[in-house]
């Protein structure tokens, strides 16, 4: 870090005023694995098609119980890698929907379009599931540096796809679409834009150019963490965006944060308080410090032993200007 800010950088926590806490659980986010069919520069879990890390049958077979004995989950939220391609998917949509929670896939979209995977729209569709596309820019060249080439148009042509299944026509199919900002490659670090606005600019674009309809765009900020952090440290511009997101800090954020009402599950089981706590290696912790595990909570026979959220700088990320989660902006 440059000098001038070493000197004025303050630590997330001492931002707090009071710690933040978590509320009663009502979002379970399962993050099935590392394996996906691309590798974006952005990444945070830095997922590849080399990567083997994915659930195993004995933890599926916990969640499922999980899901099951506890009506105050509301959603259940799958994301991976590619959570498609991940075992235990399918089981973990059927038994969420028949138990009536609402099932949340972020997708990347050009996973229909592997071997094996063809069925996953019609799946999908018929299981009501709300679907989150990554598509960080309504221009080809953005998406296909920021996702590998090629990708933009397969994204087009599975928005399309998605329409006539009747997503984002039919009210029991969602389909919202997740802008993140470039990278930084100079200090000329800016917020992300205006959620509405720019969801607008996207809904004008697509349709007029693909006939794509979709519900709401969701804005993400990059935290600096995974490949954003690798790629910020090359560029020596990990601290000065650090030091940027933090000169932004809202705290009028502090009680929406994704991070009170979730629980953020890895593959093996274990419990965070978020999917970049996860990333990061941040296992949530009870008050008496220990961390837990879905078994934990199937014996303990309670989702809520949770009081404290674990934070770290990168917490800044969420909480500049009008914040940000997987939900989109929180302001
Ligand atoms: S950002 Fe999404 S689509 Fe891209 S590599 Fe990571 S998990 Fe895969
Ligand atoms: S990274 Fe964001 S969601 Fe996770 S603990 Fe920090 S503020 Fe909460």
């Amino acid at each position: 870090m440059p000098s001038q800010c070493a000197s004025t950088f303050i630590p997330f926590e001492k931002k707090l005023k009071t710690p933040l806490t978590k509320q009663k659980i009502t979002v379970l986010q399962i993050n099935l694995g590392k394996r996906c069919n691309q590798t974006c520069n952005h990444c945070h879990v830095e997922a590849s098609p080399q990567r083997r890390e994915e659930i195993s049958p004995e933890v599926c077979e916990q969640l499922i119980t999980l899901i099951q004995q506890f009506p105050q989950i509301k959603v259940v939220d799958l994301t991976g890698g590619a959570p498609e391609m991940l075992y235990g998917f399918k089981a973990l949509v059927e038994i969420a929907r028949k138990k009536e929670k609402q099932v949340i896939v972020r997708s990347n979209l050009t996973i229909y379009f592997e071997t094996g995977f063809t069925d996953i729209p019609e799946f999908c569709a018929q299981n009501q599931v709300k679907i989150v596309a990554s598509l960080p820019c309504y221009l080809a060249d953005n998406v296909d540096k920021m996702r590998g080439q090629g990708v933009y148009q397969k994204s087009i042509q599975a928005l399309q796809w998605l329409n006539r299944l009747s997503y984002s026509h039919d009210t029991n199919l969602v389909l919202d679409l997740v802008y993140n900002p470039p990278i930084p490659e100079g200090e000329n670090f800016s917020l992300t834009p205006d959620q509405k606005s720019l969801e607008q600019d996207y809904k004008i674009y697509l349709k007029k150019q693909f006939n794509i309809q979709f519900n709401h765009l969701l804005t993400i900020t990059n935290l600096p963490i995974g490949r954003t952090r690798f790629f910020l440290e090359n560029r020596r511009l990990y601290q000065s965006y650090l030091q940027f997101l933090a000169a932004n800090f809202n705290d009028h954020t502090l009680e929406h944060l994704m991070c009170r009402q979730e629980l953020s599950i890895d593959h093996l089981g274990n419990i965070y308080d978020c999917d970049f706590n996860q990333m990061e290696n941040l296992a949530a912790k009870q008050s008496n410090g220990q961390s837990l595990t879905v078994e934990d909570l199937l014996n303990a026979g309670t989702l809520d032993l949770i009081d404290e959220i674990r934070t770290a700088p990168f917490c800044y990320g969420c909480t500049a200007g009008s914040g940000s989660s997987c939900g989109g902006a929180l302001l």
